[in-house]
């Protein structure tokens, strides 16, 4: 089984996907750890790397495509769950590319849908608890506005995380994502096209619901 998953940064792509990832045991290759593990192992490819990733750039093409297509091919039988490539048009071509002179068969691509100020306000509301960083809470989402300043499950003191509020880098991301002409978007539309010929599933979520009813959703559509 071997899925593709776009949703911009806040969508809850990644609890989606490791939902996915879970039910058909899948390898998670996410581009930006694979970056993380070249800068912590100080390689060559990481330190070329680290620069456009420290100025909220996308890697050049020519470091990105080869590394993320390596892992794809050394990945188990099983199949895999790419997560957070492609990232752009000329990403999404040259993956299909190479799926096609390997003989990989895609079968799903998840695209999760998220208005990019809805998407802003829920990194920029998110609040972290002391006593779990898993307990929900966010003042921008009714669902799970935290109680006063207090942690809404537990009554622990609140904060929030310091990259969550750096607006220039989350717009940077979101100038990349939501640029639908060579962008992520894009990418994810190359796809959408693509799917009816090609044989896959192109499933869309409304990214607007409760994680839970976004889980149902997307089991209900993965047979
Ligand atoms: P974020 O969601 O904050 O962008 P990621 O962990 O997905 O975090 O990626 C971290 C960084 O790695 C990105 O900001 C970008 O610089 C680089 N990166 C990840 N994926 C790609 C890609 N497909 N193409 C180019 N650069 C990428």
């Amino acid at each position: 089984m071997n899925i593709l998953i776009f949703g911009p940064n806040g969508s809850g792509k990644g609890t989606q996907g490791s939902l996915a990832k879970k039910k058909y045991d899948l390898d998670h290759i996410e581009s930006g750890a694979i970056f993380r593990q070249h800068i912590g192992g100080g390689t060559e490819l990481g330190k070329k790397a680290k620069e456009y990733i420290d100025r909220g750039e996308l890697v050049p093409d020519d470091i990105t495509i080869p590394m993320v297509l390596d892992v794809l091919k050394q990945s188990g039988a099983k199949g895999w769950l790419l997560d957070g490539f492609p990232r752009s048009i000329v990403q999404a071509q040259k993956l299909w590319d190479a799926l096609q002179k390997d003989g990989v068969k895609l079968d799903y691509v998840i695209e999760i849908l998220l208005p990019r100020q809805v998407a802003k306000n829920r990194i920029m509301g998110r609040r972290i608890c002391k006593n779990d960083p898993n307990h929900p809470n966010n003042i921008f989402i009714d669902a799970i506005k935290p109680n006063g300043d207090k942690c809404r499950v537990c009554g622990g003191d609140l904060s929030a995380r310091s990259d969550d509020q750096d607006e220039g880098a989350i717009d940077k991301r979101h100038d990349i994502y939501y640029d639908t002409k060579t962008g992520t978007l894009a990418a994810s539309y190359f796809y959408k096209d693509l799917a009816p010929k090609a044989g896959f599933t192109y499933i869309e979520l409304n990214g607007e619901g409760s994680i839970d009813s976004i889980k149902d959703t997307l089991l209900k559509q993965l047979v």
